[in-house]
């Protein structure tokens, strides 16, 4: 299994090395590719990412992911938006569930839910026009693109509680109308139970009622908006992984971003970049060390081994030694 591990700028290369830290632990048969991309690596080169890198990624079998920061330039072109891209990395998957002890904005821990995201059309389809007078962007929606990820949230549905709540607007949006066609036919198709809801009533329902939900699907934007909204559920940026799924292919983050207000201080959370690893181990079928994980995170928690955005004093280092002496010795018993 060939791992690129892409720290990134910013606390991506605070959080990358403690998540690399506990996935050493577990032994595995890994060859990890390191690769600079990035900001820092545009301000030495004078590029964030070449075609050669593109390559050295499709030659992995998955990639671990840090944060980069925007590169100031009109021609920049995102890596993450290019490597979804090059890749076809249709599914954006984000587990939203509460962590012991920690209670986000709304006090309340009783929800679990996965938000399911179409991750290569939609309005990030990249194409548009830019005028002094008129700008658009064109709104993608295929019948192929709708299907297989209704296919990704089902298959998810059926592993946890057959429940799917599908995401769209078509009220005003026509294009929608195929996404949730589609979706409901998947569903059905699958015996799935399934409802769907606008995608502003569902913004204030997750708030609300966020211990409805078991899988959530739904278009590019909408889930871009909707699961970074779901990261204050769970009581920080810090706390939440990602993951981006192909036909056999994934791509790891954290769903924060490269925080140049707290890169270099040490005090950056780790936990996000651990919990992709827990995903990354999921989705080799690792299921028990995945497990681990779980255990090791609750135990740091409960024993307040925690960064300042939970209110401790325990630096990112040291949160990633944790947590990787509990995996080693959770493995020895
Ligand atoms: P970028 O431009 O790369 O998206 P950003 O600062 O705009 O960076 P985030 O990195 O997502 O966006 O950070 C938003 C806020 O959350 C910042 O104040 C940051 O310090 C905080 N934050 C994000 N990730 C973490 C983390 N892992 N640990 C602690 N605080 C974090």
């Amino acid at each position: 299994m060939k791992l690129a591990v892409i720290e990134g700028d910013g606390i991506g290369r605070e959080v990358v090395p403690a998540a690399v830290e506990v996935l050493d632990v577990f032994g595995l048969e890994f060859e990890k590719v390191p690769l600079e991309l990035g900001y820092a690596r545009w301000e030495r080169t004078g590029t964030a990412m070449s075609d050669e890198d593109i390559e050295t990624i499709k030659g992995c079998d998955a990639v671990l992911f840090g944060a980069i920061t925007t590169v100031p330039d009109p021609n920049y072109k995102s890596v993450l938006l290019t490597i979804r891209k090059e890749l076809d990395l249709y599914a954006n998957v984000r587990p939203v569930k509460p962590l012991p002890g920690i209670m986000g904005v709304t006090g309340r821990n009783d929800f679990d839910f996965v938000i399911v995201r179409e991750n290569t059309e939609g309005l990030y389809s990249g194409i548009e026009e830019i005028g002094q007078d008129l700008s658009w962007t064109k709104r993608v929606v295929t019948r192929k693109g709708s299907e297989r990820i209704a296919e990704y949230a089902c298959k998810l549905a059926k592993q946890r509680k057959n429940k799917l709540t599908i995401v769209h607007k078509s009220n005003v949006l026509k294009s929608d109308k195929l996404f949730l066609d589609v979706c409901r036919q998947v569903a059905s198709a699958h015996g799935v139970e399934y409802s769907d809801m606008l995608v502003d009533s569902m913004a204030y329902s997750l708030m609300m009622h966020p211990e409805r939900y078991d899988v959530v699907v739904t278009t590019n934007l909408f889930g871009d908006i909707l699961s970074d909204m779901c990261a204050a559920l769970v009581g920080s940026l810090g706390l939440v992984p990602s993951a981006n799924i192909g036909e056999n292919y994934a791509f790891f983050e954290p769903v924060h971003g490269s925080a140049p207000d707290i890169a270099g201080k040490g005090i950056s959370n780790p936990l996000a970049a651990i919990l992709c690893v827990k995903m990354l181990l999921e989705w080799m079928g690792k299921v028990k060390e995945a497990s681990l994980i779980d255990g090791a995170i609750s135990h740091v928690l409960e024993n307040k081994l925690i960064t300042p955005d939970l209110g401790g004093t325990v630096s990112t280092a040291e949160v990633g030694h944790a947590v990787a002496e509990y995996v080693k010795n959770a493995l020895k018993t």
